[in-house]
């Protein structure tokens, strides 16, 4: 949203009437519908169809104009809800001007440019489809470059690249990789004839190498790729790389690739970026936790006495399989203790294989040879003694708890030749001595999970039953349902086990992976929906089928199909108490249940009540470590990329339930790319992000403790010896998003992705804001909000729409971004009626109107919706406009105490990662603007950093129930902590 001057429209409420929006300053971006718009008089061929990442280099002259245009043609499926994002970078990295374009439209952005040279546009298309055109004579060119494909669908070309001097062949690598889609590709020389006219199905990446004759050097050659002639051959995706020995640019024109290419040499001796993190000696003693029932409260997760926020925590996931036994290993968890230690398969009933010699890994790790061997009982007693040491030796060196991984459903083996988990399964017997459970008596293929024709449902892609899972070599991996008792009682018995070795919880791998359809769980679903439905409601919603008779549906986006997957939340959130109570019973205090499954949808229904939840974020267009990328897009232009987890961390926390969030992020998959790794500094931005925003999460660190040592001693000390800070609080915000996953099921795409974007869009503007979710969308809820923002909220049942109809009724404001409430939840159109609800339904883009004893706006962008706040919304501003978005606040206080306090977290997101990363990027000037409760004012103002010894006292300003505070340098985090008194 970078420039993006939307505030230029202006709402406003006039008593009685409309009042037309109108315009205070230009706007560079002009939307419009999808039409022919080329330029008159423009000859070039057309631009060629990006999907994904792609950038292009533009030569810009000061002062001049940059004038792209960028279209979004939108996919069939209406499962991408990604929009087109384009940003003019200039130089130094930092963003000119930026679009967002919906799928179907095409916009126009501009810049002035205050360079000479060289400068990019980046093209997020996502999974759509992006064409951009320049005028005319703009000189561009598309970025191509080992391991920087430029990636498109349809034929293009030809475009040019210059060969230098002195070349004497050059490399091209091509790639089309999904089965049945090829290409075809034609190369010319400098005369116009095609050395190399091919085409294939390129599958795998295929370097194509081409010599070069003398005297056809130093000029432009092209390259054109079309449609392969084969029958059954299609083209789609396709990427190209320019080996190594040519310059990056491929031109519209041979004179532009020549541009350029300007002097570009190959260096041969070019120094390849240090692909590994360095360990350093540490500058801070270990930290091995503060101990007691007073830190113990500020962890606790307890819902007793209604929710709250927790304490923040260090987490290390190590999966290494040398742990137990290994006399180097708890000394080196001992050199900085995370709270939080999730160990691999370190259990002595392995969930897939049984009792098996193999430790450490996910499920996937040790499934071959020796690993899956199976233990004698005596083995498996001497690993609980072994284990139970290790954890116990763990604990005294400051590690709070300790969870190894389970798995919510794989079970391995071979059923008919009795291997892998059936070996287990016909010596269980022998185990009961240990205290084994009896053997479920049926046998374990019948507790798999199935398709309703009876058939082994399986979550892997291998050709089952006629090969064997990859990793496996030997064996499958099948996928076990929850309603059967075999599964139940045997998984039960793995987290016992885990239990007797005094493990704090465990981790649950494909937590929401019980999609079963077997003949018990469509019973299980015929009973789930007689709880939930009246026969009569039944009937209107599924259409008049019984429910004695009702299957699991077919067809996706309906109320059943809504119903299904709630259905599905519900047995894994039956799965995951009974697996807690079962741990906690044998551990004799409360075992951590903490499973993967980043879904919302899943999340809000099916692990609320569990202690933590991973996201996996595996894919970002930069990795997902949080930070800033300095991304190398070609020479002369370093792109500032952003990540963050704020959504994630947010979202988890406005369901206001025991589970808190725990964030994986990757450097990139499955290339690490070294200027995405995540540095010490990067950790501890990580951690204070955690801190800053999740009311009591993790955030997971590797276990290099020879890198993040000091960074996470220093956030453990400052965590727990700052509980105040943390633990016992409520979000502090007046603006409320509503953020509904569950619109995905039925059939409104949209919602969740635009609920993304607008946080964006709020973080960047300093807007303090909670999100609701269908679990809490009540008055009561929303009340405490001066503004409510529902975001294409287009599927709301009547129940919620009273909710959001009361709320505007008694005075609140909402805005309204694209559709609202067109549908109900049996997906019938609503009629808006004539009745004082009719304008939140009818109020046309661009107006605010009065509405019972408030008010309702509508715009069509997330990016206008900030107009029609009002002000005194956003609480931070800081003079340079290039770092300023990347700051990011959040605050929480004490609920219900006039005499408490306002806590405000402010996180610097301009934290380079990378090997060898720089410095963060330190903002200066910050000025913070804080409404305060009614009926309160400042007392004292002390700010925190987890670098520095002690806080500091800040002077006290402020008139009309605001105060303000200017913020001393902020390297990565700060904190501000405000003593209120009562107003005399
Ligand atoms: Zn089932």
């Amino acid at each position: 949203m970078e420039n993006f001057q939307n505030r230029a429209t202006l709402f406003s409420i006039q008593e009685g009437s409309r009042m037309k929006v109108s315009s205070l300053v230009a706007v560079v971006v002009i939307a419009s519908a999808l039409r022919s718009t080329m330029e008159a008089g423009e000859t070039q061929p057309p631009a060629p169809t990006l999907r994904h990442v792609n950038y292009v280099a533009i030569h810009a002259r000061r002062g001049k104009q940059i004038r792209c245009q960028a279209t979004c043609l939108p996919r069939r499926s209406s499962a991408y809800r990604d929009s087109l994002k384009c940003r003019l970078v200039r130089p130094d990295g930092f963003v000119a001007a930026s679009a967002r374009v919906q799928p179907g439209e095409e916009t126009t952005f501009a810049a002035n440019a205050d360079w000479d040279g060289i400068c990019a546009i980046e093209i997020r298309a996502g999974w759509h489809l992006a064409q951009v055109r320049l005028k005319e004579k703009t000189p561009h060119a598309y970025r191509s470059c080992v391991h920087g494909p430029m990636k498109t669908v349809r034929a293009w070309g030809p475009l040019y690249f210059h060969v230098p001097k002195a070349t004497r062949y050059f490399n091209i690598w091509l790639h089309a990789s999904v089965t049945r889609e090829g290409l075809h590709y034609t190369i010319k020389n400098p005369d116009g004839e095609a050395v190399r006219d091919e085409e294939g199905d390129f599958d795998a990446r295929t370097k194509i190498q081409i010599q070069v004759p003398h005297g056809q050097d130093a000029a432009a050659w092209s390259i054109e790729i079309s449609k392969p002639k084969q029958q059954g051959l299609y083209l789609d995706d396709v990427y190209v790389e320019l080996g190594r020995h040519l310059p990056p640019f491929l031109a519209p024109t041979p004179e532009w690739a020549t541009l350029f290419a300007g002097d570009w040499r190959y260096d041969p001796q070019a120094l390849k970026p240090q692909a590994r993190l360095r360990d350093t000696k540490p500058k801070i003693e270990p930290f091995r936790g503060v101990t007691g029932p007073e830190i113990d409260r500020t962890y606790s997760r307890d819902m007793a006495k209604g929710w709250h926020t927790t304490l923040p925590f260090t987490y290390v996931l190590d999966y290494g399989s040398k742990h137990l036994g290994n006399a180097d290993y708890v000394p080196m968890v001992g050199t900085a203790p995370p709270v939080l230690l999730h160990l691999g398969k370190d259990v002595p009933l392995n969930h897939g294989w049984g009792p098996v010699k193999a430790l450490g890994g996910e499920n996937q790790a040790y499934g071959t040879g020796t690993h899956i061997e199976r233990i004698s009982p005596a083995q498996v007693r001497e690993r609980i003694s072994g284990l139970r040491k290790m954890v116990d030796a763990l604990h005294k060196n400051g590690v709070r708890w300790v969870t190894p991984y389970i798995c919510g459903m794989t079970v391995n083996g071979d059923h008919e030749r009795r291997t892998g988990f059936w070996d287990f399964y016909d010596h269980w017997d022998d185990y009961r001595p240990l205290g084994l459970g009896p053997r479920p008596k049926d046998d374990p293929f019948n507790w798999l999970q199935r398709h309703p024709d009876g058939t082994v449902r399986q979550y892997y892609r291998y050709d089952y039953p006629d090969e064997h899972y990859p990793p496996f070599k030997e064996n499958h991996r099948y996928a076990a349902c929850w309603h059967s008792e075999g599964w139940r009682t045997w998984l039960c018995e793995v987290v016992r086990f885990a239990a007797k070795c005094g493990q704090d919880g465990v981790f649950v791998d494909n937590a929401c992976s019980q999609r079963c359809q077997c003949d018990r769980c469509l019973a299980a679903f015929r009973r789930y929906l007689k709880m939930r439905f009246t026969a009569e409601r039944a009937r209107r919603l599924f259409d008049s089928v019984s429910l004695d008779a009702i299957a699991f549906p077919e067809k996706k986006n309906t109320p059943l199909y809504a119903e299904m997957n709630r259905f599905w939340c519900e047995t894994v959130r039956d799965e995951l108490a009974t697996l807690k109570a079962a741990g906690s019973k044998e551990l004799g205090r409360e075992f951590v249940v903490f499973p993967n499954g980043g879904r919302p949808t899943f999340i809000q229904r099916g692990l609320m009540d569990a202690d933590f939840v991973m996201f996996e974020k595996s894919h970002g267009d930069y990795g997902t470590h949080p930070g800033t990328v300095l991304s190398p897009v070609f020479e002369g232009v370093t792109l500032r990329a952003y990540n963050d987890n704020i959504f994630e961390h947010k979202f988890v926390q406005c369901l206001r339930r025991r589970v808190k969030p725990i964030i994986l992020s990757r450097a990139g998959w499955p290339r690490r790319p070294p200027s995405q790794m995540l540095n010490a500094n990067a950790a501890r931005l990580g951690m204070a992000e955690c801190g800053a925003f999740s009311g009591g999460g993790g955030f997971l660190l590797r276990p290099n403790f020879g890198v993040y040592h000091d960074a996470m001693n220093e956030y453990r000390r400052f965590f727990e010896t700052h509980p105040q800070l943390y633990a016992g609080l409520d979000s502090y915000a007046r603006v409320a998003v509503l953020a509904c996953p569950e619109q995905q099921w039925l059939g409104n795409a949209a919602h969740m992705g635009t609920v993304r974007s607008l946080t964006d869009c709020l973080t960047e503007a300093h807007v303090l804001f909670d999100y609701v979710s269908e679990a809490r969308l009540e008055k009561s809820a929303l009340e405490r909000y001066a503004i409510v923002l529902a975001p294409e909220f287009r599927v709301v049942s009547d129940s919620q729409f009273s909710a959001v109809a009361d709320y505007v009724n008694s005075g609140g404001h909402l805005v309204v971004i694209g559709d609202f409430a067109v549908r109900d939840d049996s997906l019938a159109e609503r009629q808006p009626g004539s009745n004082e609800r009719a304008p939140l339904l009818t109020v046309p883009a661009g107006i605010t109107e009065r509405c019972g004893r408030g008010s309702v706006s509508r715009c069509m962008r997330v990016e206008e919706a900030l107009a029609a706040f009002g002000d005194g919304f956003s609480v931070l501003a800081c003079p340079n406009k290039d770092l300023a978005p990347r700051v990011k606040i959040n605050a929480f206080h004490t609920p219900g105490e006039s005499a408490g306090r306002i806590v405000v977290h402010v996180v610097n997101y301009n934290v380079p990662l990378g090997v060898d990363a720089p410095e963060p990027t330190p903002v200066d000037g910050i000025e913070l603007d804080m409404p305060l409760p009614k009926g309160t004012r400042t007392r004292s103002i002390a700010i925190y950093a987890p670098e520095e010894a002690a806080p500091a006292s800040l002077p006290v300003n402020g008139t009309n129930g605001r105060t303000h505070i200017r913020i001393p340098e902020l390297q990565i985090y700060r904190v501000i902590e405000m003593r209120l008194a009562p107003l005399q």
